[in-house]
């Protein structure tokens, strides 16, 4: 019998969706014995998807460097010496043709990135174009392009966007440690007009940047407790890039990472969960747990923005390995 064959949805119903997590009840999932916690969130997993597919998005960087704002990881904050130039917008048959590449190595999804605080209005017709033009070739769309107004949700709508990228990051105590340029009432602002413009929600946060375990639960409970969960959660391990702050934090332990996956993919059961930055410097085992916890979309490509991702071919022997497909 072939994979495909195989029936993997559980024949139980899914358990309706909360929105009232409380930070005590998050906490109790993390305290959880690891295999309890990983059966549990696997069963959660099962009612929902395919255990078996994953789904594959494609980032590009579109406008890298420069960056006003000062968040602590990131190698294209202009705060900090990290070695990236600061570039112009790309030209939208450059973005095309990553997004014809892409799109031929098996991505469903073509995620654009730009390093700004938020778009200029002539910066968004721009990428305006190249949302149409990608949704042409057959891709869904994302973009994260830092806050959104009102205005600027809907003209994205109207060019067609499916996702739009906003990360918590991590708990609210904490945030203020981690970027001081904007608020987390900003970012949830800017959630908020992508929701009421009807554009999916792509929004998660990165572990390992210090914060303690009660600041995975404060963002994992922040997620949950949204009125509409997030479409899509990635999850990401911190790159740690030298000239950052962060660059000399000591890399959290595996479990842990995959313990976060498994509470996301149990308090968010419909939510696709992204196993995002990171996964470069994670080995194959680390990786089949957070796939066993309930992770079920990767980037695909040998680059996340900046930083280094795994290569195609690692990923799909892997894939092959695990006995995992794309998702379409
Ligand atoms: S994470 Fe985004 S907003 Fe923050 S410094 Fe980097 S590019 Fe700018």
């Amino acid at each position: 019998m072939s994979m495909t064959e195989l029936q993997p949805r559980a024949a139980v119903p899914a358990a309706p969706l909360r929105h009232d997590w409380t930070r005590a009840e998050v906490g109790a999932l993390f305290d959880l014995p690891f295999p309890e916690l990983v059966f549990r969130a696997q069963s959660v997993h099962r009612e929902n998807f395919n255990p078996s597919e994953v789904q594959i998005s494609t980032l590009l960087s579109i406008k890298t460097g420069g960056c006003p704002e000062d968040c602590a990881y990131c190698s294209q904050s202009a705060h900090y010496e990290t070695g990236v130039r600061a570039e112009k917008l790309m030209s939208l048959d450059v973005v095309l043709g990553q997004a014809r590449a892409a799109k031929a190595a098996g991505a469903s999804r073509f995620c654009m990135g730009a390093a700004w605080r938020s778009p200029k209005d002539r910066d968004l017709d721009s990428v305006c174009a190249m949302v149409e033009g990608v949704k042409a070739l057959g891709m869904e769309t994302c973009v994260t392009l830092g806050m959104l107004s009102r205005p600027q949700a809907q003209r994205l709508k109207e060019a067609g966007l499916d996702y739009y990228n906003h990360n918590l990051d991590t708990s609210p105590e904490y945030y203020g440690q981690i970027i001081t340029t904007r608020t987390y009432e900003d970012r949830l602002e800017t959630l908020e007009h992508v929701r009421e413009a009807g554009i999916n929600v792509c929004c998660g946060g990165i572990v390992g940047i210090g914060e303690t375990r009660a600041d995975r639960i404060g963002m994992i409970a922040t997620l949950a407790s949204l009125p509409v969960h997030p479409e899509s959660v990635p999850i990401n391990m911190l790159m740690r890039v030298a000239g950052t702050p962060l660059a000399d934090e000591p890399v959290i332990e595996p479990i842990e990472f995959v313990r976060t996956v498994a509470v996301a993919r149990i308090t968010m059961p419909r939510s696709v969960v992204r196993l995002s930055a990171g996964r470069e410097s994670m080995s194959d085992e680390a990786q089949a747990l957070c796939f066993l916890a309930g992770a079920n979309s990767i980037f695909h490509g040998p680059k996340l923005l900046t930083t280094p991702n795994p290569t195609r071919d690692r990923d799909q022997a892997l894939m092959d390995r695990l006995g995992l497909s794309p998702m379409v």
